[in-house]
This record gives structure tokens, C-alpha cells and sequence, in this order.
């Protein structure tokens, strides 16, 4: 059956039009104008809301009502309360006051905070983020909502972005005047997140620990078929996940998701689903409700959906392209290069803005993307690497040379002369499209590549919001005295020259992938921070302090904290996954190996008494026997390795511990396990191979 798209969308969300719908005209309006100010909802306002919200949610199913918040564990929380109260005579009414809407009190304290909030004293609480629409979805009603303690720090993951997007907008907006945009009044951060994921058989599932502990395979050889055929990227879709995709279309879409694009990516069992961009704190409640509905909707396939960045070595392992642009309230996409000189002129500024942005925080943007699992993917040869350079494409290039050189821009038909010229308009198609750029311009936005499939996006927007701030501001500074003069565009000129001269070695228009890169990118003074460990304690520099406290997205407190959460979760994950090594290595590997080493051996033993040659047996039996001491050594030096690690109490130095012993260490098990699977019979082998996980559904 095909699913009725306009009917079905959004049929489980109390968006504008349920909201016009049902709310009299001055509630609605009052509503309106609170968030446009960002005041908070009188109690009145707040109280009608909460009961037409009720009502609804009701009918749609709803018994029960949950503060949903995007905590630092990475995942999303919620708890539920049913609308149930007591009722006149023992009977049971359905209630919901517009305090319960506005306001949560979780008993928090199990959420990480990095110290911020000790467990005896001040509680955290949830505050309706108004600006994302409430949702009805298995029997609850969801509120969006953000997640901060009593003094005030915040702690969880959207708090930052809503505050980075009031700084965007208050910055561009003062900066757009200078370009005669007298009539803008709010800029808003968009993002269009494209998510990678892989699909497999749940019972191939079933029987691999390291999934079910940690979401990637620990040990497995490569099958002797990878992705060099390139055969897997834009192919048919197999009859299950197309079915699973109608499904989960069908499913995003009654979220108000608008889940636009499908298709096979390049690892054999590897997909994607690309949403229609939306604003960033939209986006990123919807990545989030789009990552948990993936998961939910291939259990009712037999199927089991993997978020993490690397499943499987020796093939792509999976990001999530953060499509970012900013948005004006009359229309206008300011990454657009527009069709008059003036604009024209706005645009190229904007983009000098990124690029000095992007070369000064160049380290954040890094950060921004760092954990244990994206630090399989960046820098292998499959994703950005993990130096930030951008890349925007020979037309765009040769405009910025024209700016500098002070000379004209040439086509192969027209000259064209910045501010004075509309420049043509720049390719939007794929053809000229870097792969192994880690921020590509493509068009009319950039698109950052190194996010992880799995991370909440609410991070990488929150800062590209608040680079762009700084920059827009510093340019602003300096081109306001000539605002409105006829010098104003020489001075425009003269800044984006000064502004290319000092920051034009963040772009890069070649191979990323390349070794040759990353020798120049060093000649180039440009950092490279090859793991999460290795960038993580330059979140508190100075001067990527100085711009968070002067937008007032994190203080001083905050940063530390959320950089101690990192590492900790760093730390947390290797030790899991190493420790889930320990024991697949124990239980199950080298007990099927020794296994089959006994039968060798009795078999020789007969063969010997037969007077029977057995060359193969003894080749075998002698290699497999090495590479079972060996594997029994690893462990045992994993074991030691995991403790030590264990006992550093400094949380640097333990994620530094984990990172350059235990997983050092886990790699030489690996490669161990993997070649005794090799030469392993299939049916002595107690787990399911990659061959039989990834080409299996
Ligand atoms: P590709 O794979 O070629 O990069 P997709 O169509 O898969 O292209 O994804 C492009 C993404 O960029 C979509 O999510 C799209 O909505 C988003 N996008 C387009 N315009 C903007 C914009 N102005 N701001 C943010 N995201 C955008
Ligand atoms: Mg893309």
C-alpha cells in the first residue's frame, strides 16, 4: 500500500497549522510573539496551551506526556508522566497544566554534567524549548525540551545551539544592514543532515557480542569481497530494505520529518536517508527522532540498524554530511552568491567570514566531530581526513584571486568586475564536487563531512554558528563607519584582501585522501589532530574561550566540564569495547581454536600410527598453535593494559592511556584473531564472518 503523503505528514505533530487550528486567535498570537521575543509564556498563556495540547494528544493516542531532552550521554532521555489525576468520587480525570509543560524536574543526577551538578546538591531541570514542535509518538506526548541545572549551566546538548542561534542572529542581522538590508529582523541557522547507516540481519546480530555491547565488530576478516567493485553505491534496492525504507518514510514522515532522498551508499549493506533541510534546532530534534525511528522500524524487519561511524573494517564506515547554511526572514539564503553586484559583494564577504572563521577555529570544527568511533572514519581513506582545510571549487577560487590581485574575474565569455558585475551564477551540481573535503562548498551551502553518524549534530552547528558570529562581527566593526559612503565597497574590497592574504591556506581544492596532503597541510601550519584525545584539550584555548563566553554560548565552567565529559566517554568506550575483546578472545575464540588444534593433533596422531604422511595437518596445527600463544599473550597483556589504564585518575591521561596502549593493543589482537579465522573451517568458527553479516540481507 502507498502511503498518502500530504495526509500522513505530520499527522502526529502539534505544528502551525494543528496550532491555528485549535488555539483562539489571541492564545496563538500571544504564543507567537513570546517565542519571536524569546520571553517566557505567561502562566494564563501557558495553561490554555497545555489543555488544547492535552486534547489533542489524546486523540491521538496519547496517555501519557515525557520532557524529552538531548542529555551529554549522547542519546536522547525521556521519562513518563500520564496526564492521570484523581477525580471527583474516585474517578480518574485527564490533566495537564501548563506548568507540567513548561517545566520538568527529572531526578537527574545518573546525566553526566563533568562536575558541574553534584548529586547532593542543586537538581537539574527541563524547560519547553518552544521553538520545536511538541509530538505524539507511542502513547506519549513529547516536549521538546532543553536541560540546564538551578544555577543555570546547562547541560545537555541543545542548550548551546539555541544560544549560538540567538548570537547568529543578532550578529547578522547588524552586519546584513551594512548591505542595505534595512528589513531583515531574525537570521536563522539551517541544516540539512544526510544520515549514513548499515543495515543487517538481526540473527546475524544476535550472535556477535561486539555488536550488541559496543555497535561494531571487534574482530572479523575481510571477505573476500569488499566495495572495489563499487557495485553497492545508487544500486537496486533488495526487496527487504526497500520495504524497510517505505516504512520508515512512512514513519518520518507522520513526524513531520521531510525524509526526502534513499538510496545504497558504498559499503555493501551501508544506506542513506537525506531529510529536506530545515532550521538547525528543527534539524537537529529531527536527526535525533530520525536516528531512534531507523533503529525501531528494522527490529520490526528482522533487521538491526548500525549508527556507529565503523561497523566493519575494510569497508566505509558512516557519516552524517551537516548541509549548513543560514537563512533571513525574508528569504533570502545568504550562501546563495544572489543575481545583483551588491549581493554579490554580501555573499563573497560572508564567505571570507567562513574562511577566516574556519582557519582561526579550525580546531573546534575538529573537536566538534571528535569520539571514539568517528576516529576509525576521519582520516582513513574513505572520509575527510582529519586536518580541516574547505574546498570551494575552481569558479568560486578564481573570484577569490580576482579579489586579490585586485583584478577582474574572466570567464570564458565576459569580464566581470566584483561589486560592480553580477557574477554568474557558480555550478550547483555534483560534477564539481570534492569528496574528500571535510567543508565543501556546493552551491549554496557548506556541506561539514566530518560529523559521525552517530553524534548528535547539535554541537557542530552550535559552533559554525558561533565562528560565523565572531567573524561577522569583527567585519562589521570595521566596515560600519563606511556604511551607506561611496568609499563603502573599496573598504569591502581592501578587508576580503586582507582577510585572503592571511587565511587563503585553509582552502584546498585537491585529493584529501592523499599522503601529499598531509605534508602540506603541515608546511601550511594547518593543525592535525589525528584522534579525539589529541584535540580535545584545545576546546578550552583561550581563544576558543574568549568567542564561546563572548556569545555567550558556554562559560568558562561548561567547557571544562563538557571537555571532561568527552574524554570520560572517550575512555568509556574503548575500555567497553576492549573488555568485550577480552572476553569474545577467551570464551569463544581460542577455545574453538585450541578445539581445532586437538583435532588436528589426534588426527595426526592416527594418521602416525597408520604410518600415514599428514603435511597438511602439521603445517596447520604448528601455525594455528603460534597464533594461539600469541593470542593468548594479547590477551592477557590487554587485560593488564585495561587495568593500568583503569587506575590513572587525571581524565587526559587515562583517554591518552586508552588511546595509545589498550588500543594499540586491541589492534594486535585483532589482526591475530582475524588471520586464525582465515585459516579456520567455517563450521569451527563460533561467530558469524563479514561475508555472512553484510551480504546477508
Ligand atoms: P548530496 O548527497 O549530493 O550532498 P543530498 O540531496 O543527499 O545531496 O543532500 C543535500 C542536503 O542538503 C539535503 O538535506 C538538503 O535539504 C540540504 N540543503 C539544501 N539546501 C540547504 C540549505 N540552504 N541549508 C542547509 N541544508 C541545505
Ligand atoms: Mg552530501
Amino acid at each position: 500500500m502507498t502511503a498518502n503523503i500530504p495526509e500522513i505528514f505530520g499527522c502526529n505533530v502539534f505544528n502551525e497549522e494543528v496550532m491555528k487550528a485549535r488555539l483562539p486567535k489571541n492564545i496563538y498570537n500571544d504564543f507567537k510573539r513570546t517565542i519571536r521575543q524569546g520571553e517566557p509564556l505567561d502562566m494564563n498563556t501557558a495553561d490554555f496551551l497545555a489543555n488544547a495540547i492535552k486534547d489533542w494528544a489524546i486523540e491521538k493516542g496519547a496517555t501519557h506526556y515525557t520532557h524529552w531532552f538531548q542529555p551529554m550521554t549522547g542519546s536522547t532521555a525521556e521519562k513518563h508522566d500520564s496526564f492521570i489525576s484523581v477525580g471527583p468520587n474516585g474517578t480518574a480525570i485527564m490533566e495537564f497544566s501548563g506548568k507540567a509543560l513548561v517545566k520538568g524536574e527529572p531526578d537527574a543526577s545518573s546525566f553526566p554534567s563533568g562536575g558541574l551538578r553534584r548529586t547532593d546538591s542543586a537538581r537539574g531541570y527541563t524547560a519547553w524549548d518552544p521553538t520545536s514542535y511538541c509530538f505524539v509518538k507511542e502513547g506519549s506526548l513529547y516536549i521538546p525540551t532543553v536541560f540546564v541545572s538551578y544555577t543555570g549551566e546547562i547541560l545537555d546538548k541543545k542548550t548551546p545551539l539555541l544560544r549560538s542561534m540567538e548570537a547568529l542572529s543578532k550578529t547578522a542581522v547588524r552586519f546584513l544592514k551594512l548591505f542595505g538590508n534595512e528589513k531583515v529582523t531574525r537570521v536563522t541557522s539551517t541544516v540539512g543532515a544526510e544520515q549514513e547507516y548499515f543495515i543487517i540481519d538481526k540473527k546475524m546480530f544476535d550472535q556477535r557480542e561486539d555488536l550488541i555491547l559496543t555497535g561494531r565488530t571487534l574482530f572479523g576478516a575481510k571477505p573476500p569481497k569488499g566495495q572495489e567493485l563499487d557495485d553497492q553505491y545508487f544500486a537496486n534496492l533488495k526487496p527487504r530494505i526497500a520495504a524497510y525504507m517505505a516504512e520508515l518514510d512512512e514513519e518520518l514522515w507522520k513526524l513531520g520529518i521531510y525524509s526526502k532522498t534513499k538510496h545504497n551508499e558504498v559499503a555493501p549493506a551501508q544506506h542513506e536517508m537525506a531529510p529536506i533541510f530545515t532550521t538547525s534546532n528543527l534539524g537537529t530534534d529531527q536527526n535525533e527522532l530520525a536516528m531512534e525511528v531507523m533503529e525501531k522500524v528494522a527490529l520490526r524487519h528482522g533487521l538491526v540498524c548500525l549508527l556507529h561511524e565503523k561497523p566493519f573494517e575494510g569497508v566505509n564506515g558512516s557519516g552524517k554530511h551537516n548541509n549548513w547554511s543560514m537563512s533571513t526572514d525574508d528569504g533570502q539564503n545568504l550562501l546563495d552568491p544572489g543575481d545583483t553586484p551588491m549581493e554579490n559583494l554580501q555573499f563573497l564577504t560572508i564567505l571570507c567570514a567562513l574562511i577566516k572563521g574556519v582557519d582561526e577555529y579550525s580546531d573546534l570544527m575538529r573537536l566538534s566531530a571528535a569520539s571514539a568511533g568517528n576516529d576509525h572514519r576521519l582520516g582513513a581513506d574513505e572520509a575527510p581526513p582529519a586536518i580541516v582545510s574547505m574546498f570551494l571549487g575552481e569558479e568560486l577560487d578564481a573570484v577569490l584571486s580576482a579579489i586579490e590581485e585586485d583584478g577582474k574575474y574572466k570567464t570564458q565569455t565576459k569580464t566581470f568586475e566584483i561589486g560592480v558585475n553580477a557574477l554568474p551564477s557558480f555550478p550547483k551540481d555534483s560534477t564539481d564536487r570534492n569528496r574528500t573535503s571535510p567543508f565543501a562548498f556546493t552551491g549554496n551551502r557548506f556541506e561539514f563531512r566530518m560529523v559521525g553518524s552517530s553524534d548528535n549534530i547539535a554541537c557542530p552547528n552550535a559552533l559554525l554558528n558561533t565562528i560565523v558570529s565572531e567573524e561577522l562581527s569583527q567585519f562589521t566593526e570595521i566596515l560600519e563607519p563606511f556604511a551607506g559612503t561611496p568609499s563603502f565597497e573599496q573598504e569591502v574590497k581592501k578587508l576580503l584582501k586582507n582577510v585572503l592574504k592571511d587565511h587563503r591556506r585553509i582552502i584546498f581544492n585537491g585529493d584529501g585522501y592523499s599522503p601529499e596532503w598531509v605534508k602540506e597541510a603541515e608546511r601550511r601550519g594547518l593543525p592535525n589532530y589525528p584522534s579525539t584525545v589529541d584535540c580535545m584539550p584545545h576546546y578550552t584555548d583561550e581563544k576558543n574561550l574568549r568567542i564561546f563566553r563572548k556569545f555567550g554560548v558556554y562559560n568558562r565552567n561548561e567547557l571544562t566540564a563538557r571537555t571532561e565529559i568527552h574524554l570520560e566517554k572517550y575512555s568509556k568506550t574503548v575500555r567497553i569495547e576492549a573488555r568485550t575483546m577480552v572476553e569474545m578472545a577467551r570464551k569463544q575464540l581460542l577455545p574453538a581454536a585450541l578445539e581445532y588444534v586437538d583435532k588436528l593433533c589426534a588426527a595426526i596422531a592416527t594418521k602416525n600410527s597408520l604410518g600415514i604422511v599428514s603435511k597438511a595437518e602439521n603445517a596447520l596445527s604448528a601455525e594455528l598453535n603460534t597464533l594461539c600463544d600469541m593470542l593468548y599473550n594479547s590477551i592477557q597483556r590487554l587485560e593488564e593494559r585495561i587495568e593500568n589504564a583503569c587506575g590513572i585518575s587525571n581524565v587526559q591521561q587515562q583517554a591518552e592511556a586508552f588511546h595509545d596502549s589498550v588500543l594499540a593493543e586491541m589492534e594486535i589482537m585483532r589482526s591475530v584473531a582475524d588471520r586464525i579465522e582465515l585459516i579456520m573451517p567455517r563450521s569451527a568458527w563460533p561467530i558469524p564472518t563479514y561475508s555472512e553479516i553484510i551480504y546477508n540481507v
